[in-house]
């Protein structure tokens, strides 16, 4: 759909959003709609038209196969009630900011860490859609050193890894800052900032960089460069480390998001999904809406293949965040909300009868 509106498409408020989705019913009918938005079409054949059997599961018309709405989806097989996968999809689109595991734990007050944890990583999972288009027009390209600061561990002095990552801004004339793209790299080299270059900067535009050799040749790559010289810079007296603002003013955002909102536990592995998030949630800073984030979050998601818990994992365990989580067993309850009649009211007539 290509101009959802708010009230009618996805809430407009948190209001709105606490009365359109009551019941996990409620939820499973909405990405249903948004699978499906003109009925049923097979996964397996293609073949538009089925039946709805009495498990809330589609018989296809066309080769016979049974399949359910969340089947391959990011909520294939969940045993999280959709419901708490709702709220936790609300507060992880609709905050500006997101939010981190150990605040949804507390927040939704689910037991288990690992279950909190998991569910805000397949919802990250989902934010890069493939063929995504590339930054265009005047674009800043640099790279700096992202994670490794973690306040507040004990000795103070157990440093994560840091992992050098490439990023693209957008500059408009004569000022203001556009869409960003983030990626980590394996080394400063000009064979990894020429492929970050190529993966996230449309060739024709205006690529501006500092003087480092890496960077050169990208005009055989069909961009216009503009490397910027430090020692110009100084030469005129001008301050160099202002030779790229839009990208310096972004590198700061990401790194304070980092710190702040996930107190900077953030191991490396899983720094692309924290980038990717950042870059997600920044380049639809200016949306009117945040529903609409969380309606384009849930777009992305039912389109999205299943994400194993094993995929997730990358090659470590998650970090725990300090304090550590109670390691309780189990899923957590449905939040399901169905009308309550006013309990206070009954007890009080209860009393006079
Ligand atoms: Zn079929």
């Amino acid at each position: 759909m290509e101009h959802p509106r708010a009230g009618v498409h996805y809430p407009g408020s948190v209001g709105e959003f606490q009365a359109w989705f009551r019941t996990d019913a409620d939820c499973l009918d909405y990405l249903e709609w948004l699978r499906w938005p003109t009925g049923f079409v097979c996964p397996a054949c293609c073949h538009a038209g089925g039946w709805r059997l009495d498990d809330d599961r589609f018989k296809c018309a066309g080769c016979g196969c049974r399949t359910s709405v969340t089947a391959g989806t990011i909520f294939d097989r969940t045993r999280t009630p959709l419901t708490v996968w709702f709220t936790a999809c609300w507060l992880f689109a609709s905050g500006k900011d997101g939010i981190s595991a150990l605040s949804l734990q507390r927040t939704l007050e689910i037991g288990s860490y690992q279950t909190v944890w998991a569910m805000l990583h397949r919802l990250r999972s989902v934010l890069v859609r493939p063929g995504r288009d590339r930054l265009a027009g005047t674009v800043e390209v640099d790279e700096t050193f992202i994670g490794g600061e973690e306040p507040g561990l004990r000795g103070g002095r157990a440093r994560g890894k840091k992992v050098l990552t490439g990023i693209a801004v957008e500059v408009h004339e004569p000022k203001g800052i556009g869409r960003c793209r983030m990626a980590p790299l394996a080394d400063a080299s000009a064979a990894s900032l020429h492929a970050f270059v190529t993966d996230h900067v449309e060739p024709g535009s205006r690529v501006i960089t500092d003087a480092w050799q890496g960077y050169r040749g990208l005009d055989k790559l069909g961009y216009a460069h503009d490397r910027r010289s430090q020692r110009a810079a100084r030469a005129r007296g001008e301050d160099p480390g202002e030779l790229l603002p839009a990208v310096h003013r972004v590198a700061a955002l990401v790194k304070r998001w980092l710190l702040g909102t996930h107190q900077g536990s953030v191991d490396a592995a899983h720094l692309p999904s924290y980038l990717d998030e950042f870059v997600f949630r920044f380049n639809r800073r200016r949306s009117r809406s945040r529903g609409m984030v969380f309606y384009r979050v849930l777009e992305l998601a039912v389109a999205h293949d299943p994400v194993r818990y094993q995929n997730l994992l990358a090659s470590r365990q998650p970090r725990a965040v300090p304090p550590t989580p109670p390691l309780a067993r189990g899923h957590p309850p449905s939040l399901d909300r169905p009308p309550a009649n006013r309990p206070w009211r009954a007890a009080d007539q209860g009393k006079s009868g």
